[in-house]
């Protein structure tokens, strides 16, 4: 029978990569939760028109990206390609947006219709962090020092983070305007993507990675040139409090990110380890988005971390100390309970300890070729002298000591 490969786009993870996903996941949102965030789950599936009005029907990731299907009331429904959206959504029905500010992060899959390649996958995982109802910078210092605390546990000691301020949305309309008087008459020498997106989407021309575009781009109008008054003094404060909190930083002009929901500060962090696909995490501001989707007027930042990059950006760097293993060895299906028993006994008394107890499945040789196969460090015996004496013989299989007929006290301390 011929065998099913995975579907183009989704990404089949080694154990390894799955071991280190769930360290980094614990770690970041025990981190979250003791910067005072809670959980919120939401679901995968939203109301397309959600992401149009959201995103923005102009955007790649509307226009091109999106997993969209029909239900069977004939409803438009949309595989969410990102969350921010989906969490102001539930967020504005759950009435939190009327209780305070709130701190939410949320993870899981998020799908998108791109070319795969390296970094870039049609179902990747983000994990996400979301403030709600506060105006100061100081919402946006705070993300950025969990961020960096992520970053700095997992070792990605090249990355860097950028900035940028978009100013408000009125900035951003006359900016556009600007540009597009600037670009029209060029139009020919930009690359095909920014040819298209010069009437609708001027803004994402500043990011593309054409040269020559980037070279017609040296000349072109800035946002600085166009940020209100308001808009300066924020970014002003945000660059000196990043100063104050030793948070290294570059600022970058044609930095816009690909969603239309932003204002002022928007911000990746890249790790030129990832080849041309760089940036593994990435926010802003979205102080409009509120009300867009029928929720009162809320300011609002958030980040989003690429699980699926971040993994690939520490995965030769960080080096996970796993948990002792041991693997219980009968050697008569007359002990079959008695292996259990303590088995359950080390369970309890060492809950991080991985303990594996198969039974009598094969001949002691070979269970002992397969613990140090595994990389387990002990093996504990039980023969029928042992059983009768009520005794346990250690094998340590790193290095190769034998330690006989030890009480269960001893065990006990020898394990500690
Ligand atoms: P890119 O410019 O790489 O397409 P983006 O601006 O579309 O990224 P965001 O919408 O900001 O990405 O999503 C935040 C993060 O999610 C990205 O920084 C990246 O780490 C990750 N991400 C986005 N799209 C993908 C994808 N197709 N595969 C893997 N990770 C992704
Ligand atoms: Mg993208």
């Amino acid at each position: 029978m011929s065998k099913f490969e995975k579907v183009r786009g989704m990404h089949n993870a080694s154990l390894e990569e799955a071991y280190l996903w769930s360290h980094v996941s614990k770690f970041s949102e025990s981190l979250l939760k003791s910067f005072s965030y809670s959980e919120i789950r939401i679901p995968v599936v939203e109301y397309t028109d959600l992401f149009k009005r959201s995103v923005g029907n102009e955007t790649d990731i509307v226009n091109k990206e999106m997993f969209t299907f029909k239900s069977k009331s004939d409803k438009s429904l949309t595989l969410r390609p990102e969350g921010t959206a989906g969490c102001m959504r539930a967020s504005i029905n759950q009435g939190l947006l009327d209780s305070g500010p709130q701190r939410l992060f949320y993870s899981g899959p998020m799908y998108r219709y791109e070319r795969p390649q390296k970094g870039r996958n049609r179902e990747f995982f983000q994990l996400s962090a979301e403030i709600y109802g506060i105006d100061s910078v100081y919402a946006e210092i705070e993300l950025f020092q969990i961020i960096e605390k992520i970053i700095k546990n997992y070792k990605i000691d090249d990355s860097r983070l950028e900035i940028n301020s978009l100013g408000s949305e009125d900035d951003q309309r006359k900016f556009s305007i600007a540009l597009q008087d600037y670009l029209k008459p060029l139009k020919n020498q930009l690359d095909k993507d920014s040819q298209n997106r010069l009437r609708k989407n001027p803004l994402r021309i500043l990011d593309s990675k054409s040269t020559e575009t980037q070279k017609v781009l040296r000349d072109a109008p800035k946002i600085a040139q166009f940020r209100s008054d308001d808009s300066k003094n924020k970014y002003e404060l945000l660059k000196n409090l990043l100063d104050e909190f030793e948070i290294t930083y570059e600022e970058n002009e044609n930095l816009v990110r690909g969603l239309d929901y932003y204002n002022d500060s928007v911000f990746e962090w890249k790790s030129d380890s990832l080849g041309s696909q760089n940036t593994f995490c990435a926010g802003g501001r979205y102080d409009s988005l509120s009300k867009k989707l029928g929720g009162r007027s809320s300011p609002a930042v958030g980040v989003s971390l690429g699980l699926d990059r971040l993994i690939i950006a520490c995965k030769d760097k960080f080096s996970i100390t796993h948990s002792k293993k041991i693997a219980v060895i009968i050697l008569d299906d007359k002990f079959l309970a008695y292996g259990n028993n303590i088995s359950e006994k080390i369970r309890a008394s060492f809950p991080d300890f991985e303990v594996r107890y198969s039974g009598l499945d094969t001949n002691l040789k070979t269970q002992l070729k397969r613990a140090n196969k595994n990389n387990f460090n002990l093996a504990i015996i039980l023969g029928r002298e042992e059983v009768e004496s009520e005794t346990y013989t250690i094998k340590d299989l790193d290095s190769g000591n034998n330690y006989e007929k030890l009480s269960l006290e001893d065990l006990i301390s020898f394990l500690k």
